[in-house]
């Protein structure tokens, strides 16, 4: 008895989330996915709209080439299989905001299968695998209330209704709330940089239902999975994060007081910070699907295919590696430069302005400084104003002139941060700044020299101190000539004189 309720309290410890990930995101197009209605978004409700994306008898779909592509893409980006035939398939439901009473999606054949996309964990690469990528129609958007007014009825806009929406499914690979965060932060960065959407969450058009289990070692190991549950309106990434959480807290809770999870769908209550119960889940039998016959099969051809391949641009993880092994940045830098594509552009514009002020040999040591300053004062700078790198004021070839004169000693990094501050007020070149301000370094022998003779004067005890043999004691009589020169002094000629006037 002992020994089994022993057994018993391990497995409860031993609880696995096992979560798996659906992403739909908006494709980049100008109009929608069937017709050819304009795709702006925050238009007056119910002005983009035309008998097909409002379901009129009669009208015929024509698929946007344009969405094709971007969804082959991203499939391509994400290392899929491409189903060399693929159709579109109705999937048939009953709800107001989709006024056909189906949605063109994909069941069968979709676009892309079998991908992956590799995520970091405190260090570490951990793939998860794709299951698939398919393309569909996004539905109306159903308005509960105006502003903070509740209506005790309900809008509808169809100005949604039809814009190409692609969904990107993962197998259950994810483990935990942090994992989920860090395959939604790159799967959104690549997409920004193969320029596919616009991932933006509070606009729509890129949003998240997560499912989740949970199951003891034993099922881990038979590989069973425990009853899922659904989550839904998940808003942000925090949102994610914060219901994937509460949502494992509460299925380990519901198993231990010797209960079952019901398979349900769930509505996340930001607010309240919890889930609640929406409908039990209908099973995707419930749908009946079946082949659109308003829409031929799709026939890839591999000429196309290798057209779009070719026109990726590099990949985050491509491009972190080239970063390391170009410029040989550490993997921390050549991460955080390649997090956001912006970001990286910004850097290689910097390094490849820079090339023109710098002799070749040196603006391979050019590279590490210029990513540290942007990783840590440009970055810095932004975030507490708020800002993205597309909008900062200061431009890469000008924050690469400030780094220059840093590296080739012209002014001191502490000259060069305040530099800085000014260029971010007023985005001027930085030698007008220093010019103006009378920052320029010193390092006219005579001059420092002059500092230094009295500084000794006016600091007999660290003089003692040192020609006593206490060597500490010149940090204190550098800063002392440091601080009399403004921060100006070179602060290599500073030692180098100091010790000679000092004797050793
Ligand atoms: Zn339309």
């Amino acid at each position: 008895m002992r020994n089994k309720t022993l057994n018993m309290d391990t497995k409860i410890a031993e609880y696995q989330p096992v979560i798996g990930l659906e992403v739909h995101v908006q494709l980049k197009t100008n109009s929608k996915m069937f017709c050819s209605c304009p795709t702006v978004f925050g238009a007056i409700p119910n002005t983009n709209i035309c008998p097909v994306c409002t379901g009129q008898p009669g009208v015929l779909p024509v698929a946007n080439r344009k969405a094709v592509e971007l969804s082959i893409k991203t499939a391509l980006a994400l290392g899929c299989t491409i189903n060399n035939l693929s159709i579109f398939a109705r999937k048939n439901y009953f709800y107001p905001d989709l006024p056909k009473n189906y949605q063109i999606s994909q069941y069968e054949s979709p676009f892309g299968m079998d991908g992956v996309l590799e995520i970091d964990i405190h260090g570490k690469a951990k793939k998860i695998r794709i299951k698939r990528v398919h393309l569909e129609e996004d539905t109306g958007k159903l308005l509960h209330s105006i502003g903070s007014t509740e209506l005790d009825y309900s809008l509808i806009d169809f100005n949604r209704s039809g814009l190409p929406l692609l969904e990107i499914v993962t197998e259950p690979d994810i483990t935990s709330p942090e994992e989920a965060w860090s395959y939604l932060t790159g799967l959104r960065n690549l997409l920004r940089y193969i320029d596919v959407s616009d991932c933006d969450m509070e606009k729509g058009s890129f949003r998240c239902d997560a499912n989740i289990s949970v199951r003891d070692s034993a099922m881990a190991d038979t590989g069973k999975l425990g009853i899922k549950t659904e989550i839904k309106n998940l808003n942000s990434f925090k949102a994610v994060k914060d219901a994937l959480g509460y949502e494992i807290n509460r299925q380990v809770k519901q198993l231990k007081a010797g209960k079952e999870v019901v398979q349900e769908t769930l509505l996340w209550n930001d607010r309240q910070g919890r889930t609640e119960s929406m409908r039990t889940k209908e099973s995707a039998h419930d749908y009946r699907y079946f082949p659109e016959p308003d829409l031929p099969p799709f026939e890839f051809s591999g000429n196309l295919l290798e057209k779009l391949k070719g026109e990726l641009p590099e990949l985050p993880h491509q491009r972190k590696k080239r970063f390391i092994s170009e410029y040989l940045l550490t993997d921390y830098d050549a991460d955080v430069l390649t997090s956001a594509k912006g970001l990286a552009d910004y850097f290689e514009s910097g390094v490849n302005a820079a090339k023109d002020s710098v002799p070749p040999d040196a603006s391979l040591k050019f590279a590490k400084p210029f990513a540290n300053w942007v990783n840590t004062e440009l970055t810095g700078r932004l975030n507490a104003r708020g800002q993205t790198i597309e909008g900062c004021s200061v431009s890469a070839g000008y924050l690469a002139r400030l780094v220059v004169m840093v590296c080739e000693e012209k002014i001191s990094n502490n000259i060069a941060k305040q530099v800085l501050d000014d260029m971010f007020e007023t985005g001027r070149k930085p030698e007008e700044i220093i010019r103006e301000k009378g920052l320029t370094q010193i390092s006219d022998e005579k001059e420092i020299s002059g500092l230094i003779d009295k500084v000794i004067e006016e600091n007999p005890i660290p003089v003692e101190e040192y020609r006593g043999g206490k060597k500490q004691a010149l940090g204190a009589l550098v800063g002392a000539v440091m601080k009399k020169s403004g921060g100006r002094a070179n602060p290599q000629m500073v030692n180098r004189i100091l010790r000679t006037k000092l004797g050793g």
